[in-house]
């Protein structure tokens, strides 16, 4: 199966050499190169029904010998009238002499192409073609469509493919077991392979893909598995459990049913001398910052100090100020650390965490930096708004001895989808909101509201409020139709509200401008602050009570989401307007899920399945590792279904050791290599 491509016939050095830009370097490679797609050659018509337009299979006999044209240098032409009993057919070949001689008068052929002409004079042009015998294997039949790059064409890569396979015979890659594979109703892995490739028929490709697609997720959630089993052995400091009403009695509010629950979670970890490894989600205002604190606090209690990162400036500083507002009172020393902070203040907050004179350090990647060193780091939480890289979070870990890992994430991901992304993490969810949170009241309005809006904006700033105002980029001309935020600032600040107070914020400002502005913003020193998706991230202005967002339906559902959790953290009713310029019913509809519900989870649900989860997530960042055949937002129920069977495989042989186990064994070290920096 690892052996070189170059025993394929029609395959020399230089197309060994384009096939490795697909990543196909061994045969193995070539037979799980899945089509991208597949042309349906099984329509047959007779010619004396062929509309022009459709693509389809026409049986006929050649009436004559094709006559070959030289018209100029570099072109010439073929004709060739086909007939059956209904009509005639006539075919045209550009550019393929050979085909004069390879069609004989009185012979049937099978034509597969476009028809043109009308109906009378039905023609093709260049169609596909073939001997009308029982083995045929280019038409009336679904054929593979794969994915390819400059230098090889399709049927470089069908001829590959089918060598592939007849070259590994009985014995294609394969993770299951004949037996699960039986008792699950799932077809042999030759058929797999087979059909997936070159389907028999419709049936039979479908068959072939839902094995295939098992044994992908069948894989990726024994892989998880493995991982969270072997986490199981390694061995770090168990921290005494406190009584955490000390906490919360110093906290200016009561915390919610669902933060004690995550904190009393978290807690059982860390008291563990097994490391924690715990995902809290909850969505936006659900109070993660809490019980990010409550586990410092205990970290401290045990003598060991906690880091915090998170992914901007702007973000560490809000969690500076706020996890210091909280634990300074309880007499924890907090230190900020950010790429910012000028050489000096650097070695002082470097020097203070290696004298174990801080308690908590919050920061930025800054904090991974190898000056960086703690004294006795017990405790590792990121804030992920956008996930961090695996290496990045463990080259935090590594500063200490196997320290607690905490991650929070504000993206309400679908538990199915999560046991993916974070498959190695035990999970807890922040599922209810703090007391008096109001649900912001959402419209999706078009370009005629436009005044009215205007007139709203007016009136909240008059009541004391403060407005955001997202656009979805910062220049103009990244695309014509799109609202940028310098432009629609200027317009806002000399135009429409020429009176008020018009700050601007966005993503190519250098941090430190960033974090000003921001802080102006909060507090209070501008009434509308017309930004960028930089505010997506946590950000808290209390007194903003309204979210308006241009050009709505360039953005992602929990994008959205996100940026209406800016406003509604105050006592103020306050207000999202979705300003949709698209017509599309598709956009209109999926903004109105928006309005629909404030229920971050369901919003997510629903943008995966109108989106995909590659969209989902915005881009390969999102850190699933890369499906070769399954679709991880259509076919859910087949990966419940692989997780549920490789759980009890791995109870039953937790090192893979049985020799029927050893192929998976192997499939799934391939999968930890290929996707190292994206697996926990
Ligand atoms: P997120 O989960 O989005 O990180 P935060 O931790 O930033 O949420 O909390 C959002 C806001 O809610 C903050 O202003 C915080 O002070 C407040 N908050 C958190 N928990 C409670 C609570 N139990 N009662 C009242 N307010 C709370
Ligand atoms: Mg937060």
């Amino acid at each position: 199966m690892d052996t070189e491509l170059r025993y394929i016939k029609g395959i020399g050095e230089a197309r060994e050499k384009l096939l490795v830009k697909l990543g196909i370097r061994t045969l193995r490679d070539l037979v799980v190169y899945f089509p991208r797609a597949y042309e349906d050659r099984t329509q047959f018509k007779a010619i004396g029904a062929l509309i022009a337009g459709e693509t389809l299979c026409v049986r006929a006999m050649a009436a004559a010998s094709p006559r070959l044209t030289h018209i100029r240098r570099g072109l010439d032409i073929v004709k060739l009238r086909a007939v059956d009993d209904t009509g005639a057919l006539e075919i045209t070949f550009f550019n393929q002499s050979f085909v004069k001689d390879a069609i004989l008068p009185g012979e049937t052929y099978v034509f597969y192409g476009k028809v043109s002409g009308t109906s009378r004079k039905p023609e093709m042009t260049n169609p596909i073609f073939e001997r009308d015998t029982a083995g045929s294997k280019t038409t009336g039949r679904i054929m593979p469509v794969y994915s390819l790059t400059a230098g090889l064409s399709q049927k470089i890569m069908r001829d590959a493919v089918r060598q592939g396979l007849d070259r590994c015979g009985d014995l294609p890659p394969n993770a299951l077991l004949d037996s699960v594979a039986d008792r699950l109703e799932l077809c042999k892995a030759r058929f797999a392979y087979e059909n997936v490739h070159f389907p028999a028929d419709g049936n039979a490709l479908e068959i072939a893909r839902k094995r295939l697609i098992f044994e992908e997720f069948f894989v990726l959630a024994a892989a998880m598995k493995f991982l969270r089993d072997r986490r199981a052995d390694k061995t770090g400091r168990a921290f005494e459990t406190p009584d955490f009403d000390e906490f919360y009695r110093a906290l200016p509010f009561e915390p919610t049913g669902a933060q004690k629950r995550a904190v009393e979670e978290t807690a059982q970890d860390m008291a563990q001398s097994r490391p924690m490894n715990r995902l809290i989600q909850g969505d936006v205002g659900s109070g993660k910052t809490l019980v990010a604190a409550a586990c410092c606090w205990m970290a401290w209690k045990s003598g060991a100090q906690s880091a915090l990162m998170a992914p901007t400036e702007v973000l560490a500083s809000q969690h500076f100020r706020s996890l210091s507002e909280m634990l300074e009172p309880l007499g924890m020393r907090v230190a900020l650390l950010t790429g910012s902070f000028t050489a000096k203040q650097k070695r002082e907050v470097c020097g203070s965490l290696q004298l174990g004179e801080t308690d908590l350090v919050i920061g930025t990647h800054a904090l991974i930096s190898e000056s960086v060193s703690f004294f006795d780091l017990g405790l590792v939480i990121t804030d992920e708004q956008h996930r961090f890289g695996v290496n990045q979070r463990s080259m935090l870990t590594e500063k200490g001895d196997s320290p607690h890992v905490l991650v929070m994430s504000a993206t309400p991901i679908p538990r199915t989808l999560a046991l993916i992304i974070y498959g190695d993490l035990d999970v807890s969810v922040i599922d209810e909101m703090p007391p008096g949170r109001r649900e912001v009241e959402t419209f999706v309005v078009g370009e005629r509201h436009r005044r009215r809006i205007y007139d709203f904006i007016e009136k909240l700033v008059s009541e004391g409020r403060q407005i955001f105002v997202i656009c979805p980029m910062v220049e103009e001309g990244e695309a014509d139709d799109l609202k940028s935020a310098r432009e629609h600032y200027e317009t806002l600040k000399n135009e429409v509200f020429a009176h008020l107070r018009v700050a601007l914020v966005h993503g190519k400002m250098a941090s430190k401008e960033k974090d000003a502005a921001m802080k102006a913003f909060a507090g209070g020193d501008a009434d509308i602050l017309v930004a960028t998706t930089v505010v997506e991230v946590g950000v808290d202005v209390p007194n903003a009570a309204l979210i308006v967002v241009e050009n709505a339906d360039r953005f992602g559902l929990s994008q959205l989401h996100q940026l209406r959790g800016r406003v509604g953290r105050g006592s103020h009713k306050s207000y999202c307007v979705l300003f949709c310029a698209a017509s599309g019913e598709m956009s209109r509809e999926r903004l109105e899920i928006m309005r629909g519900t404030n229920d971050g989870f369901k919003i997510a649900e629903e943008d995966l399945k109108l989106r995909g989860p590659g969209d989902f997530f915005g881009s390969r960042q999102h850190g699933l590792p890369e499906m070769r055949i399954a679709n991880l937002a259509t076919d859910m129920s087949l990966l419940s279904l692989a997780q549920t069977e490789a759980e009890q495989l791995l109870r039953a042989d937790p090192e893979l050791r049985a020799p029927g186990n050893r192929k998976l064994a192997e499939q799934i070290e391939r999968l930890f290599e290929i996707n190292a920096d994206k697996l926990n």
